[in-house]
């Protein structure tokens, strides 16, 4: 076997499968076509932080800007150790199709640093938040590129971005980042944004394929999204009768509590041995017996090997590509309905966006208002995607897609870049 068939797929491969997919089902000009496999800048910077002994350590940075003819660039910054150039690259792929889904006037990018955030000091992840945006600040702004939370990362993080930002360039400047703390310019919703989103999308996708509010729901991931959604779910009626974290996946048919797992967790850091549950260990999760399944940690996590043991009737994608396009392919023979990430997961950027239009008049809304809006973005393009499924005989993935990818397609040749 030669060298190129032994390498592992990364993340932005698949991403680019899934772009050559769309080129089956649309018309897409080769000269379109020839722009999109490729952000239009990347940037790698090097961050030397001084740690708390004196010493001075180089962490490795990415922006990866791919797509601005709808818009700014907007994605989130991600802290992770399986940060990486692929990584970047897809996210921020995903990101511009995300954005030109929901229809919001936004291009597509993403940040990461390769770090295990468990090892710095708050001084440590402080200093070294600030030094990213030293790093990157030339080629972001509130018209250019805005960054916003991601794995990892937080309001608090986001909150000492925004400074370092605002003392480089001398002036507020608040619409450079989403997802600050309220007291700074952050929006009502954004905290629960991605996972209310979630919720809205899953509950279209339920009412397509009669599933009932009792449902069972499996949840991997318990942090910003996983965590919020669990919530929100619960205080709709669905059992949360499995859910996961690095350390461990705790399981219930009858249902577990959610507020008292989240104490559960702050207490001890993780939801493994939770009280009352089976723990199954953390790679077992996916598999487990419940309606809904809800991947909410990492990408690549549903290959063709758990495909196969999914028994999951619905799957919504709040994680950013949890599902290998392999295994996207017997999920579809199995005829389990995948709400896809670019929607699924939308809420987060389009409350980000509303945040922005906030920052810009100095007038913030109310969170019925934030909430209703979000809704009615999240349900037109459930029905534009569904509208798609249905015309072109393909999957909702598929569909959205076709929608996102139209969108900026047409944006660029209206810009002359076709
Ligand atoms: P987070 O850091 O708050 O939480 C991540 C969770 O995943 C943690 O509970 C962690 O323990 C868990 N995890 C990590 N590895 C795991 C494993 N192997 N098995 C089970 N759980 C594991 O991150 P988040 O903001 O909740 O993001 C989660 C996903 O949602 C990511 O794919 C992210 O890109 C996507 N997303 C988040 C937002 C947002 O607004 N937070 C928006 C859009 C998409």
């Amino acid at each position: 076997m030669d060298k190129g068939k032994r390498r592992m797929k990364g993340p932005f491969e698949n991403s680019l499968k899934q772009l050559a997919g769309v080129r089956k089902i649309i018309k897409m000009d080769d000269n379109i076509y020839a722009q999109l496999q490729s952000p239009q800048r990347f940037l790698e910077v090097s961050i030397p932080v001084r740690m708390d002994n004196g010493s001075i350590r180089v962490f490795t940075g990415y922006r990866s800007q791919y797509n601005d003819a709808r818009g700014p660039f907007k994605g989130g910054i991600r802290f992770h150790t399986t940060v990486s150039v692929s990584e970047v690259k897809a996210l921020s792929a995903w990101m511009t199709w995300k954005t030109a889904v929901v229809d919001i006037p936004l291009g597509g990018a993403k940040g990461g640093v390769i770090v295990d955030h468990k090892e710095l000091s708050d001084m440590e992840l402080e200093r070294l938040s600030r030094g990213y945006i030293r790093a990157i600040y030339k080629i972001i702004g509130p018209e250019l590129d805005i960054p916003a939370p991601d794995v990892y990362t937080d309001p608090r993080v986001m909150g000492w971005m925004l400074d370092e930002y605002e003392k480089i360039v001398g002036h507020h400047a608040p619409g450079v980042i989403t997802g600050k703390p309220l007291s700074i310019g952050g929006s009502k919703v954004r905290e629960y944004s991605t996972a209310q989103g979630a919720v809205y999308a899953l509950m279209e996708g339920a009412k397509k394929i009669g599933l009932k509010k009792g449902s069972t729901v499996a949840i991997q991931g318990f942090g910003n999204a996983g965590s919020h959604v669990a919530s929100l779910l619960q205080d709709l009626g669905y059992k949360i009768t499995v859910v996961s974290d690095s350390t461990g996946t705790v399981v219930n048919s009858m249902g577990m509590d959610m507020k008292e797992l989240k104490n559960y967790k702050e207490k001890t850091g993780s939801v493994a041995n939770y009280p009352g549950s089976e723990e199954v260990g953390e790679k077992n999760c996916l598999t487990q017996d419940a309606d809904i399944l809800i991947p909410a940690a990492l990408e690549g996590v549903i290959t063709e090997k758990i495909a196969r043991g999914i028994k999951a009737k619905m799957i919504v994608e709040l994680a950013n590509g949890p599902i290998i396009p392999e295994a996207d392919e017997i999920l579809e023979k199995k005829n389990i309905l995948v709400i896809p990430d670019i929607l699924a997961n939308a809420g987060g950027v389009i409350v980000s966006y509303f945040e922005q239009i906030q920052n810009a008049y100095g007038y913030y809304w109310q969170e019925q208002e934030i909430l209703e809006k979000l809704e009615e973005k999240i349900k037109k393009a459930f029905d534009e995607i569904w509208e798609n499924k249905e015309n072109y005989g393909t999957t909702l993935r598929m569909g959205a897609y076709a929608l996102a990818v139209k969108r900026v397609s047409e944006a660029m040749k209206d810009r002359g870049w076709g």
